[in-house]
């Protein structure tokens, strides 16, 4: 894919959540959910950020979109720095970047019929006209593979690959230019997840859609994606095309993401690195690199000096003092 400005620039961000505490309920430390993170998306690209629960990947995708507010650093989405944005301006951006979420069910109002369920960003951003919503949500609908019978249901009368259909159609009402797609698939069953996953690249290719694809498992992301970042403890620890980082993972902690997840071709075995214990609490990461507790090739440095995300190969970047050197 060639470069151009991306569609999103995140630079440097951070999310720390302050923990208070004593009797003038001052901050006494910080969940440091998201570490300087800096990531760009290309214009139709998807990028699929992966790592395991707790490593700060939906706070990222919350943050770019100011579901959250960044603690520090920069968000630029089409040129423009939107941390600045007022509130005007964040509803107008609001049409522009959408978020699709795991749990299907618990993201619709279970009291509204689909039709008023997609209707409603359709309704907030200034479409007043019933019939109008209405021939919106049908067609909506349609490109979802869902039918106009459908509309005057309601969200428990849906299978769950249904449900998460009119997620997606209501995502797209606004035309949107970016979707960050957060655990998507992660709750349906495999087959459906391969329809729902079939449907959100039909999508990209029709509407010109860039993704931001989060999920726990690396084959999820695997098809969908152009790129894969992986996150660990609220950083990047390894960034690649997706055909790289599965053929030829760098990071330790990516070649242990992938031992761990099944093979879909059986005949094809990685040896298994099992991981040394649980993921250190972010309240407190590790020093130097923040993998070294669990980390298989840990040397000292690995506990003093902390690795920088560089390119290792061109357009593969790793943060591993020894990446490229170590691994199976
Ligand atoms: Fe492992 Fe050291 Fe590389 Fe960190 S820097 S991933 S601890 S080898």
């Amino acid at each position: 894919m060639p470069e151009t400005q991306p569609l999103l620039d995140a630079r440097g961000l951070v999310k720390h959540y302050p923990i208070k505490g004593g009797v003038m309920l001052k901050e006494i430390a910080a969940v440091k959910a998201v570490d300087d993170v800096s990531l760009s998306i290309q214009r139709g690209e998807t990028l699929g950020l992966v790592g395991e629960s707790g490593c700060g990947k939906s706070t990222f995708g919350r943050a770019i979109l100011r579901l959250e507010e960044p603690t520090a650093g920069e968000v630029w989405f089409d040129g423009d720095n939107i941390l600045a944005y007022e509130r005007e301006q964040l509803r107008a951006l609001r049409q522009k970047m959408q978020i699709i979420f795991q749990d299907p069910f618990s993201s619709l109002n279970p009291r509204k019929p689909v039709a008023s369920i997609i209707g409603e960003p359709l309704l907030i951003h200034g479409m007043k006209s019933r019939r109008e919503r209405d021939a919106r949500v049908l067609e909506l609908l349609r490109v979802v593979g869902l039918r106009q019978e459908h509309m005057r249901r309601y969200p428990h009368m849906f299978s769950g690959g249904q449900r998460q259909r009119i997620g997606v159609a209501r995502a797209l009402a606004l035309n949107p230019q970016l979707v960050v797609c957060d655990e998507a698939v992660s709750a349906l069953d495999v087959s459906i997840q391969a329809q729902v996953l079939n449907l959100l690249k039909d999508l990209q290719e029709d509407f010109g859609l860039t993704y931001l694809f989060i999920s726990h498992d690396l084959h999820v992301v695997e098809h969908i994606s152009d790129r894969v970042a992986v996150m660990y403890l609220g950083k990047i620890v390894e960034i690649a095309a997706s055909e790289t980082i599965y053929a030829q993972p760098l990071h330790p902690y990516t070649q242990a993401l992938l031992s761990a997840s099944p093979m879909p071709d059986p005949t094809h075995r990685r040896k298994r690195i099992i991981l040394k214990g649980d993921v250190p609490s972010p309240i407190n990461p590790p020093p130097g690199c923040r993998f070294h507790t669990r980390c298989p090739f840990a040397e000292a440095i690995c506990a003093e000096k902390e690795p920088a995300l560089r390119e290792v190969n061109p357009g593969h970047q790793a943060a591993c003092h020894f990446a490229g050197q170590v691994g199976l």
